[in-house]
This record gives structure tokens, sequence and C-alpha cells, in this order.
């Protein structure tokens, strides 16, 4: 495996984004990117603790605890984890877990690791065991045991590192063991944004990427976005490729909807993936209960995907519900697709059966522009 170099926090370049409308570059990535926390919009509680525990790292000059960051992708854990190490004035190495098959691949990262700096893993649930395990002294004592040798003659030696912080991403904390949840002395769990804070993000982005755009189109960019920055940013660059080419080049509330209505974007911000979605469990699954790789099997796309992309949206948006036996269409999710619940037996959801608070204030949302998701 291929050691990415230690790189300071302001030489770090984005990580790609998931292919949705038009990619954006990697300038224009770096650039909309938040460069300082405070630079961050939402997430305010989390903003508080992480910037407390940074302080206090500062002023004793020690290096921070370890930190775990969970959620959805695209909600802010990479930009977190880039703006940490800016606020200590440290260095910060990148790596993924899916990339560290073997002990041996990390061995550089530590060895490299500068006293005080931060070593940030992206999917550090997919570390695989043994990579896992080999992290434990190293993050709690700073140091590791390296076998040498085969057998008999095999040996251990013990290698001291200089004290780093290491910051974990993952978007399924679940799948992470006790005892390397235990290591990170912060956890934090990122939550879907609010329409007002989404509007804020796309307001600040069309003013980086010199494009006039008027208050309601943000709003409407901002609805359509699955309560996600990154869908956010991708959705905003498509509609000002679309005003660019079609209009003049300024967003009106016209030109937002004509260009989202292009990439299928409906008023509750599902694409064609997360309908498809919906449309298989009513259609081949009678609604469910079904399980999520039967779904995944059908629609001819990866679990994970499902899973990690799809789904949390959906299920936070009481489209859907997780129960023992598989995914199951609500109420909800059959009204969005202007079917009819069966009638309620022991399975289904029937017809009666009260919509959650979150879809309530998702259809009001979307029917009188008024924030999505304010913070429960
Ligand atoms: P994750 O690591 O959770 O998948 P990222 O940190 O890569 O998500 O965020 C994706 C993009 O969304 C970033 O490039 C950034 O431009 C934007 N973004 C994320 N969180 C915020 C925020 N709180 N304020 C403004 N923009 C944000």
């Amino acid at each position: 495996m291929s050691r990415e170099p230690i790189i300071s926090a302001d030489d770090v370049v984005a990580k790609s984004e998931p292919p949705l409308a038009s990619a954006l570059s990697r300038e224009e990535d770096f650039a909309l990117r938040p460069q300082r926390m405070e630079e961050m919009v939402g997430q305010r509680e989390v903003y508080e603790r992480l910037k407390i525990a940074v302080d206090a790292a500062r002023i004793r000059d020690e290096p921070l605890g370890h930190i775990l960051l969970d959620g959805p992708p695209g909600l802010g854990k990479t930009t977190f984890a880039m703006c940490i190490p800016r606020a200590l004035d440290v260095p910060l190495q990148i790596a993924s877990g899916a990339a560290l098959t073997a002990p041996k691949d990390l061995l550089p990262y530590l060895s490299n690791a500068e006293a005080g700096s931060v070593l940030f893993i992206d999917e550090i649930h997919r570390l695989p065991k043994a990579v896992e395990e080999f992290m434990y002294p190293a993050t709690e004592d700073f140091r590791i045991d390296i076998t040498l040798g085969e057998g008999i003659s095999a040996r251990t030696i013990n290698m001291k590192l200089r004290p780093f912080t290491l910051i974990g991403a993952t978007t399924r904390s679940g799948l992470l063991s006790a005892p390397l949840r235990d290591r990170f002395q912060v956890r934090e769990h990122l939550e879907f944004y609010s329409h007002a804070e989404l509007r804020e993000i796309v307001r600040r982005n069309a003013a980086k990427l010199r494009i006039e755009i008027e208050d309601d189109a943000s709003l409407k960019i901002a609805s359509c976005s699955r309560g996600t920055p990154r869908v956010a940013n991708n959705r905003l660059r498509w509609v000002r490729d679309y005003a660019t080419s079609r209009a003049g080049g300024r967003i009106t509330l016209a030109v937002a909807e004509e260009a989202l209505d292009m990439l299928s974007v409906d008023h509750l911000g599902l694409d064609g993936q997360d309908r498809k979605y919906l449309e298989t469990i009513l259609r081949v699954f009678h609604g469910g209960p079904v399980g999520v790789e039967a779904v995944a099997h059908t629609l001819n796309t990866a679990t994970d995907t499902l899973t990690d992309e799809v789904e949390p949206f959906l299920l936070r948006a009481e489209l859907v519900v997780r129960t023992p036996r598989g995914r199951k269409l609500t109420s909800a999710g059959y009204a969005h697709l202007g079917a009819t619940p069966p009638v309620a037996t022991g399975d289904s959801p029937g017809r009666d059966e009260p919509r959650g608070p979150h879809y309530e204030r998702l259809q009001e949302s979307a029917e009188a522009d008024l924030p999505l998701f304010e913070q429960d």
C-alpha cells in the first residue's frame, strides 16, 4: 500500500465526492470546504464541545485526546477532522480504514506522527481486526509491538511513538468493537442539517463560486438536499451550470426548480436512487418487511451504498422503518409514492398508522418552506 505523505492541514485537498450531478472539481471543493471550525454552519453543540477540547489542549500544550466522529456521509466529519489540526497548528496525516489491510500499512503513519500531530482515519469501521488490535497500545500508551521473524526465532520489539491524536470517522459506529470505541475520549455524532442551515451554506457557497442567487432559490436548493451539505454543494454546482448555460448566469427560483427537475429531484429532495429503493420495496416486496440485501440485489447495488448513503435520510424522514424482520415502508412512504397502504395486518403499516413528527415536519417544510429537522 502506498503511504500518503505527511501534509500540513493547509496543504490538504479534499477527498473525492460521490458522483451526483456534476462532481465538484478538487479546487472548487477545497474552496467550498470551511477552513476553520468557526466557519462551519450548524452542528453547534458538536462545535462547542470540540472547541473546548482543542482550546484546553492548546493551553496545556498537551496532545488532544482521540476523537471519534460518526454520522451519515457528507455531514462534515472530514471537515471537522481537517479544521482541528489547523486550530492546533499541527501536521495532519490522512488514511482510510479500507486501505489499511495489515498492521504494516499503519506502521509508517505511526512512526511518522510528530508529537501532538493528528492522524485522521476515515471509515475506521473498515479496519481489519489485526490492524485494530495493533492500534490499541499505539493509541493508549503510544507504543507498538512489532514481531520480527517467525516460529521459535520470532522476537518482539517494543517501539515508542510520539504522542499523537487519532481522529476516526465512521458512518457505522455500531460496527466498531467496544475496545476501539472506548479508546476515543471524545465521541461526537453529526446529525442532518436544517433547511435554514443548508440555505446559509448554499448562500455562502454561491458567493464563493461568484454566482448571483435569489434567497428563495437558496432555500429551494437547501430543501432539496437531503439535510446534507455535500448534497447541497453538488446541487448548487449543478444549478449554477444550468443557470450559466440556459438562464444568463443568475439563479432565480424558477431556474433552480427547472434545474432540479432535470435531476429528477422531488419536493422532499429525494433523487432517482432514493425513489427506486422505495419503489422496489413497494412493488417487488409488497411494502416489506424485506432484508436490505434482497433490495440491494434487486437494484444491482452494493448493500453498503444503501445502508450508508440511501437509507439514513429515508429513515430519518420516516419513509421507511427498520424492523427485526427487515425494512418496511411507512404510511408516509406509501403516500410519497402515490400508493395506498394495505389494510393493517400484523406486519403492514396500515392506512391509519400515525405519521411520525419528522415526516410531518418534512412535508410542512416542503409546502411552506419552513426549516427541516430543527434539532430535537
Ligand atoms: P463527511 O466526511 O462527513 O463525509 P465532509 O466533511 O467531506 O463530509 O463534507 C462534505 C462537504 O460538505 C465539504 O466539502 C464541505 O464543503 C461541506 N460541509 C460539510 N459540513 C459543513 C458545514 N458544517 N458547514 C459548511 N459546509 C460543510
